[in-house]
């Protein structure tokens, strides 16, 4: 299988460079030039059978000659045997046809684990046998720096750089990224907010002179294999509920686009996904932008649900490569004007072809407590406010008949402050993590400016 640019103009690539570049190089996202797709029989055959072999099955087309079967499989199995859940991406009721993906038994509590966790083994795998060395810059607006760090450290091939926004990234987010004592991890606090961490890490994907010099590799979510590990419990969820034989309905809290768009390949994989809601909170460029056709950036406000504060949602872009009929000129005529003019018209055409997939939504700042609230005392269970905003916008797009699955993306002990104010409850951290408040920490203020950060990434690398 081979990977082409959302833009048209990068060179095509297997899976092992499109994995290890991240961002293409005329600024687009690499997608597979073609999805297989699965038959009736082998989807169903897939109910039941443990997370891993499912993962190994779904994921094995897209990965062509990067690795053999027995590696592969090995690396799946290592990527999730760290996890606190023998079923991995359990699913649990909480209404008449309303489910929670609980995707936070990974090691830093939230559905980044996932891809982070597959990713880091095959980033090795990969080094290890051509004796390379990476340097990986990421921007977070915290759970994706707090995966990518716990995958990364201590590899040896790999220095770690994560920026995220001074002062808005939770307590436990932060401490996640800051106590690991691994040399080659380096957590940037930088001045400014989640948009400006992730346009200097876009900035410095552009600059192919230091790009080069450096060896820089992405694992945002604009990773290809990030969102591939994604598809995995889409699968896992709707043959649990009945696929092939019945549709299934998934509200995602969406931020970046990531975790909703590997829902549209599973779709496309012959999986029966009905229809995927994006669920945000009041930073809603895209709920705006799926309802009105008009994708125009605001000014982000911070949230209780810091992990969807952003307004340039990078995966949009695949979702628009293919309601354009996959037309990269297109699409970097609309990625032109997002950063010349802070906005774009999506076409009639489009707009429909993103309508027969995605819905939209979104909760406020209040509903967000009130639903963490109501659901403790109606069910028992804690939210996450990620998964409240879900479970919320959720409860408006339930079709008769039609299971609704509402991605649970983080526990609800990473975002303590907010599930207290809401219920007067604070969850504690699972024992696994439980001295994360006594260790020390260890980061660098970093101002928001090209420069300096090229100069202390220079500086800073361990090879
Ligand atoms: C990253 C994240 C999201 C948003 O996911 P995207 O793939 O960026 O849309 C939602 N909730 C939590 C807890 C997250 O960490």
């Amino acid at each position: 299988m081979t990977y082409i640019s959302t833009r048209g103009m990068a060179p095509t690539l297997g899976f092992e460079e499109a994995m290890m570049t991240g961002l293409a190089r005329d600024g687009g996202l690499y997608v597979p030039d073609t999805v297989p797709v699965m038959g009736r029989d082998e989807i169903a055959a897939l109910a039941g059978l443990p997370y891993e072999e499912v993962a190994f099955r779904v994921m094995r087309p897209f990965v062509g000659e990067a690795f053999d079967d027995a590696t592969f499989m090995g690396l799946i199995e290592a990527a999730y045997a760290g996890f606190g859940h023998p079923a991995r991406a359990p699913l649990k009721q909480v209404a008449p046809g309303g489910f929670l993906l609980e995707l936070f038994h990974g090691p830093t509590l939230a559905f980044k684990d996932f891809a982070m966790q597959l990713i880091g083994q095959m980033f090795e795998a990969a080094l290890t046998r051509s004796g390379r060395r990476l340097t990986i810059v990421g921007a977070t607006s915290g759970d994706t720096g707090s995966a990518a760090i716990e995958a990364f450290r201590g590899l040896d091939a790999v220095d770690v750089f994560i920026l995220y926004p001074h002062g808005r990234v939770s307590e436990v987010q932060r401490r996640q990224m800051t106590t690991p004592v691994e040399a080659n991890v380096h957590a940037l606090a930088l001045d400014g907010d989640f948009d400006d961490c992730q346009a200097r890490v876009k900035d410095m994907f552009n600059d192919l002179a230091f790009r080069d010099e450096v060896a820089l590799a992405g694992v945002n979510s604009i990773n290809w294999a990030r969102v591939l590990a994604q598809v995995v419990y889409y699968v896992t969820a709707a043959t649990s509920l009945g696929a092939p034989h019945r549709e299934v309905d998934f509200c995602v809290p969406t931020g970046n686009f990531g975790d909703i768009f590997a829902g549209s390949v599973a779709r496309r994989m012959g999986v029966p996904v009905g229809r995927l809601i994006a669920a945000t909170n009041h930073n809603d460029v895209v709920a705006r932008a799926l309802r009105d056709g008009e994708y125009r950036k605001g000014r982000v406000e911070p949230s209780r649900s810091p992990s969807m504060d952003i307004q340039v949602s990078s995966n949009f872009e695949r979702a628009l490569f293919d309601a354009y009929g996959r037309d990269g000129a297109a699409v970097a005529q609309l990625m032109d004007e997002l950063k010349t003019a802070d906005g774009f018209a999506i076409s009639q055409g489009a707009r429909q072809a993103l309508a027969e997939v995605y819905g939209a939504g979104r909760a406020s700042e209040e509903q967000t407590l009130a639903r963490i609230r109501r659901t403790r005392e109606e069910t028992g269970e804690l939210l996450c406010p990620h998964t409240a905003v879900g479970l919320e916008v959720a409860e408006g797009a339930v079709r008769d008949g039609v299971p609704m699955v509402t991605l649970a993306t983080a526990h609800p002990a990473k975002f303590p402050d907010a599930v207290e104010e809401a219920t007067g409850e604070r969850p504690p951290l699972p024992s696994r993590m439980a001295d994360l408040y006594e260790r020390p920490e260890r980061v660098t203020r970093v101002e928001n400016d090209l420069a300096a950060l090229q100069t202390l990434i220079r500086s800073r690398r361990t090879s």
